[in-house]
């Protein structure tokens, strides 16, 4: 039977293929029966994955910071000494054994068989036990699934499409390595950093399908309309053949398309505009060249801390993979954000902090950073390194006021100082910028401009925290507005202070990417915009078309109205002929 199903389109086009379905939790792992000789390697896996399991947890028991609760090291020794018990670290092995079957079907069993026993037990400190050991034989599967999933594999499936609850943002930098043809979730809202990270592979997606994992099956065919947000389950001849014929012509318009792209970006009245590229790991730099970006505006270094095999990357790590950008981009200029962990960004290694119950308004961005100087200080290390080699400009994210933004700086300027001492060479010059992501700082620019050469508006963030909005959840997405008269506002504040100063400006959000936006954003005076490579020449299209001075008028109407309505209304005037909705 053909079902449709509607979720949110990161874009990308539309993706036609079989499905691939991945578990991720203890509460939907599948059972597979094993022949005889798989039985080694399983329990090999399991034992691998222990074994992982103790490194982990020693490693944060190493790591505490000072002030932590006590309580901390002597919960987190209590987990390594279960990993010892031979209910955690045997009782699975012999099930493997016994009932012939796959690592994460036995560490279920066994979690089931143990939360009964602490269930039925009458001392209620003891009953409280329970999820200890049940987190203990989750972090084990994680372990596991980590070594099971092989993205490597998942692309040998003939360009298949990936069903799944969720992918973090780090999946997805895996999945840059895959060769699926489209991924489809259960879980996830238009701005959560999967999405961004799902768009930038520009690759059909739509996620927040609640419970596809449940409606599709494995090999079932599936097609992935990314533009509308829909899937189409099993479809019959003659839907299959239109939508075949509505992929030929996406493909289509984007050849087409490629012919501007070595066009100078000037509006029609002679506007210069700047389009440069956002990128999360080295490789991304092919993307933003051939679309011939004119830098990176944006490169989220956090992701070189979120590998799967690696979340510990080192100065030497880092500084190679800069090297690799700035010697790539030549002479071009590329932002190095620092990293912006936390929230839904973690790196094993920052379980602790992790665990804040309204983790966006955490210890994220700068101020992570900030609490953790040794790994804050490796960074600027490696990026002050590699600024000998080419145009860096080095950007700090989540900066809520110039008070917290000369913190940022002092930490560069005792990095610069130690490399003084060594002889390290580096740009004596370097640029400093600011993202503005938290709306006080926004409306405070004008600290900020004295001390800082350029700034970049984070606008994801910068939504989020304007409307109060959790950006990653489905539920509240509705809400998620850049056209919000308000949002609008403070963005022109921005942005008119920024060219006052003569402080360069750009917008890195996602609506930099939004064609629909472009001329709004032209006519309030932004000038270079920062997005996913595979957006630029869409963007550049519309800015050719563009002339500055003739959508002043209907920018300025916007600007004065706080009807929504009437703010749709005269955006779709300002986008008049572009034949865009
Ligand atoms: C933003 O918040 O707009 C931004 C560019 O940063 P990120 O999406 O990585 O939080
Ligand atoms: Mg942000």
């Amino acid at each position: 039977m053909s079902i449709v199903l509607h979720g949110f389109g990161l874009g990308g086009g539309i993706a036609i293929g079989q499905a691939y379905i991945l578990d991720k939790d203890l509460d939907d792992v599948a059972e597979f029966t094993l022949e005889e000789n798989e039985i080694p390697n399983e329990l090999a896996r399991f034992e691998e994955a222990l074994r992982a399991t103790r490194k982990e947890l020693e490693y944060l028991r190493s790591t505490i910071p000072s002030g932590a609760p006590a309580e901390l090291g002597a919960f987190l020794s209590l987990n390594i000494m279960m990993l010892s018990d031979s209910q955690i670290s045997q009782a699975p092995l012999d099930l493997i054994k016994r009932e012939s079957c796959n690592a994460e079907w036995a560490i279920k069993l066994q979690a089931d068989f143990l939360s009964k026993q602490f269930d039925e037990m009458d001392d209620e400190y003891l009953k409280e036990r329970k999820s200890d050991v049940v987190q203990v034989l989750e972090r084990i599967f994680k372990n596991l699934e980590g070594n099971r999933f092989d993205w490597e594999d998942g692309g040998k499936l003939e360009r298949g499409i990936l069903v799944t609850r969720d992918l973090s943002p780090a999946d997805l930098v895996h999945f840059k390595d895959s060769n699926f043809a489209g991924f489809v979730t259960d879980f996830g809202s238009l701005t959560s950093h999967t999405a961004i990270v799902g768009r930038n592979l520009d690759i059909p997606a739509v996620v927040g399908i609640t419970n596809a994992r449940n409606l599709i099956y494995d090999d079932e065919l599936i097609i992935i309309d990314g533009i509308q947000g829909v899937i189409i389950v099993n479809p019959d001849k003659l839907v299959l053949a239109e939508y075949k014929k509505r992929k030929k012509e996406w493909q289509e318009s984007r050849q087409k398309l490629r012919a501007i792209r070595k066009e100078e970006t000037v509006t029609k009245d002679g506007v210069k505009v700047e389009l440069l590229a956002n990128i999360e790991v080295p490789n991304d730099v092919e993307d933003a060249k051939y679309n011939h970006a004119s830098g990176i505006g944006l490169f989220r270094s956090e992701f070189l801390f979120l590998r799967k095999d690696n979340h510990f990357a080192t100065e030497e790590q880092q500084f190679e993979a800069y090297l690799q950008v700035v010697k790539s981009m030549k002479k071009l200029p590329v932002t190095i954000r620092t990293a912006d962990l936390g929230a839904d960004k973690n790196p094993s290694w920052n379980a602790i902090h992790g665990e804040s119950e309204n983790p966006a308004l955490g210890l994220t961005g700068i101020r992570l950073s900030l609490a953790e100087q040794e790994f804050f200080r490796s960074q600027l290390r490696a990026i002050l390194r590699a600024s000998h080699y080419g145009q860096i400009k080095i950007m700090f994210p989540m900066i809520s006021s110039a008070w917290e933004l000369n913190q940022a700086i002092h930490q560069l300027d005792l990095a610069k100082e130690e490399l003084r001492e060594e002889n390290v060479p580096f740009d004596e010059n370097i640029q400093v910028g600011s993202m503005i992501e938290v709306p006080a700082a926004a409306l405070a620019i004008k600290g900020i401009l004295s001390q800082v050469d350029f700034i970049s508006i984070g606008t994801n963030d910068l939504i989020q925290y304007m409307l109060a909005i959790d950006r990653n959840d489905e539920a509240v997405n509705y809400l998620y507005d850049p056209l919000h008269p308000g949002v609008i506002k403070l963005l022109t504040h921005v942005i008119r202070a920024a060219n006052k100063a003569n402080v360069p400006v750009s917008i890195c959000g996602e609506m930099a990417g939004n064609v629909k936006l472009t001329r709004l954003l032209l006519g309030i005076g932004l000038r270079k915009f920062s997005m996913y490579s595979s957006n630029i020449l869409n963007v550049k299209n519309v800015i050719l078309k563009s002339d500055v001075n003739e959508i002043s008028l209907i920018v300025s109407k916007i600007l004065r109205t706080e009807n929504r309505d009437r703010i749709y209304e005269l955006l779709e005037d300002l986008n008049d002929g572009l034949n865009l909705y």
